[in-house]
């Protein structure tokens, strides 16, 4: 059966990578708006040259941009029977427009992933070095980090108003502890 899952967790977390391995494994689309984006940048859209200088200084994308892709992604078949969502919503009005777009509809759990400052702030480190995004100068990883505290995090406690299972997950740890935690987190959902 389809799941309609939400991962949150600050920059460093391990939330992409634990996000696409989740998504294969219940069969669901992995959409990351982080993703998306890039994608768009790459293709030199409009979306993506809108979003190209926003993205580098570490600053949010308009909602209604990002809304509007989110939209259009939920309308493919492949997202009908459920979704993984990586990245969005990442405020409050960006919440409440998935409420909307959800139909009536509900988030069946949150995965909130959490580990400490040094670790997070080491893995964004190695990460940069590996990947080389654009976007992963220190002050844009600085920037970033700061709007996760200010506009991200606090819908760990939008949700619970909302009806919807907030699971904290420990992401310190391997690859696999982390995942298996994870999953253990699903498998308590009614089947
Ligand atoms: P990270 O988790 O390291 O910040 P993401 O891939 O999630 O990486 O996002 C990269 C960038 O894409 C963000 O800094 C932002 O500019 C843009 N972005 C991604 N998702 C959203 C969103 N939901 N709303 C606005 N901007 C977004």
């Amino acid at each position: 059966m389809g799941r309609r899952l939400l991962f949150l967790g600050p920059q460093g977390v391990g939330k992409g990578t634990q996000a696409a391995k989740v998504a294969q494994l219940i069969g669901v689309p992995h959409v990351s708006t982080g993703d998306m984006l890039r994608q768009a940048v790459a293709e030199g859209t409009d979306l993506g040259m809108q979003a190209k200088a926003l993205m580098e200084a570490g600053d949010l994308v308009p909602d209604e941009l990002v809304v509007a892709m989110v939209k259009e992604r939920f309308a493919k078949p492949d997202a009908l029977c459920g979704y993984l969502l990586d990245g969005f919503p990442r405020n409050q009005a960006q919440a409440e427009a998935l409420d909307v777009a959800m139909n009536g509809e509900a988030i069946e759990l949150v995965i909130s992933m959490t580990a400490d400052e040094d670790e997070l702030l080491r893995r964004m480190q190695e990460r940069a070095e590996r990947e080389g995004r654009s976007d992963d100068t220190p002050e844009a990883m600085k920037r970033r980090l700061a709007l996760y505290w200010d506009e991200t995090a606090p819908l760990t406690e939008y949700y619970p108003t909302q009806q919807v299972r907030v699971a904290a997950v420990d992401g310190m740890g391997t690859i696999d502890e982390v995942f298996h935690r994870i999953v253990a987190a699903i498998a308590e959902l009614d089947p």
